[in-house]
């Protein structure tokens, strides 16, 4: 469960409010352990927030737009999530 509040902080509010599709889920890759050992800081592959939070939780769209292709499997759609969400033009690779 640790590792899940990492990945959602907000888990146990979206179970209390029923919203079980709208969680990110943990994908067990321990990212955020290595991370640790190497930056003494969390880096989670599908929280782009965890280890930032004193540099505030504001996501600031990315001042110059770039196209960005996002190849990889289960983080693939929370990737192109936060890309676009940051201004960048993504395309996922299936
Ligand atoms: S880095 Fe990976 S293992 Fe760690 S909380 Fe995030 S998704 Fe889970």
């Amino acid at each position: 469960m640790a590792r899940q509040l990492l990945a959602d902080p907000e888990t146990p509010q979206k179970i209390m409010e029923g919203r079980d599709a709208d969680i990110v889920h943990c994908l067990r890759c321990f990212t955020c352990m290595a991370e640790r050992a190497a930056t003494a800081t969390r880096r989670c592959t599908v929280n782009p927030l965890i280890g930032r939070e004193l540099d505030g939780t504001e996501i600031k769209p990315a001042p110059v737009k770039k196209k960005v292709l996002v190849v990889g499997d289960a983080a693939k759609v929370s990737t192109i999530t936060n890309a676009v969400y940051w201004g960048y033009w993504a395309a996922l690779d299936i």
